[in-house]
């Protein structure tokens, strides 16, 4: 036996003696706290985990809060992402805005949620889930803001309005991505009644606006509602981080923050014009079956036009879908399954 082996077989027992050791728990080092109060904040960044509503084992959820304070005075953004809980894009374009943006050269506060729906983002699902009736699925995007003395999925929506939410900002940018097995390009859904949404809404250089009123119990709706310009940002699939259409938002969230004059440089006019329309018809399946979708993302369509063959599973074919109007590619499926009345394809006008 050579001394290097004897060695190498001491190390190997001694690592099977030591200790179990702790667990390294990441942000364990993040104060947890009831509301967030920007205001009164030093300048620099600060990291927060909101707690909000208990659940059945009686531990709190906690939603990971960053805030940027500026050295001066200035409008307040609020960027949220992430309240349905497969939607990603969002949490990543908000990390590298907290980690591009230096709070000594920004006027105002930019206060972001990277992950409103923890237990959706926990389950991959688009739903706050409760544990109750076998688990509830609750879409949170039409439940803000909330009900103190609701249900679970409630009162979870109440705690992020009153905690993080109502009375911090002057403008809200909403992050979301299409639906599981849709994809959208970048896209902006905007009240135009409000100049201040419109113009916010061009500034985010989008691919493609909606105009339109918004849904009721949104986040973006519950702020103007309340007299806060909002919109809702859709950036691309669920599910992923895509680098090109994460680096485009993120450029237009500082190009609407230039517009703003929270951080120095001009708001650039986008180099190509957005799409513009103020509604929409979605092509279903009136059978389920597997889809070849013949057009892309931001194709225009004439009336008429094939739009997706569905076939059945020996690969005989179903039906064909056509363009109801004319217009522009809004939506597409990327999953192929499709159940009866699920969408095909989604045309602007
Ligand atoms: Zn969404």
């Amino acid at each position: 036996m050579t001394i290097r082996y004897l060695i190498a077989l001491l190390a190997l027992a001694a690592a099977f003696a030591a200790p179990a050791r702790a667990a390294a728990v990441p942000g364990k080092d993040v104060p947890v706290v009831d509301k967030i109060e920007a205001a009164g904040l030093p300048t620099g960044r600060h990291d927060f985990y909101l707690s909000v509503a208990a659940r059945a084992s009686g531990q709190p959820y906690l939603v990971p809060v960053i805030v940027l304070k500026g050295a001066e005075p200035g409008l307040r953004l609020g960027l949220f992402a992430a309240i349905h809980g497969d939607e990603l894009a969002g949490i990543r374009v908000i990390h590298e805005l907290a980690a591009g943006i230096d709070p000594k050269t920004l006027k105002g506060t930019l206060l972001m949620v990277p992950g409103l729906n923890q237990p959706g983002l926990e389950a991959g699902n688009r739903h706050f889930i409760s544990g109750s009736g076998s688990g509830f699925r609750t879409d949170l995007n039409r439940t803000m803001p909330g009900e103190m003395k609701g249900d679970a999925a409630e009162r979870y929506a109440a705690d992020l309005w009153h905690g993080v939410m109502a009375g911090q900002v002057d403008r809200v940018v909403d992050l979301h991505t299409q639906t599981r097995g849709t994809a959208y390009p970048l896209f902006v859904f905007a009240d135009f009644s409000n100049a201040v949404a419109r113009q916010m809404a061009f500034d985010l250089m989008p691919d493609m606006i909606k105009n339109d009123p918004g849904e009721g119990g949104t986040v973006e709706t519950t702020f103007m509602k309340s007299g806060i310009p909002a919109v809702t940002f859709e950036i691309g699939m669920p599910e992923r981080f895509d680098p090109a259409l994460t680096t485009r938002a993120h450029d237009g969230i500082i190009n609407l923050m230039r517009r703003a004059e929270m951080i120095t440089g001009r708001a650039m006019p986008p180099a190509r014009q957005p799409i513009v329309g103020s509604s929409y018809s979605n092509v279903t399946t009136d059978e389920g079956g597997l889809a070849v979708i013949h057009v892309a993302l931001l194709d225009p369509v004439k009336q008429g036009q094939l739009l997706a063959t569905l076939y059945d599973p020996f690969g005989r074919e179903i039906a064909t879908y056509r363009a109801p109007h004319e217009g522009h590619v809004l939506s597409v499926a990327t999953d192929p399954r499709r159940e009866p009345g699920a969408m095909l394809v989604r045309i602007l006008r």
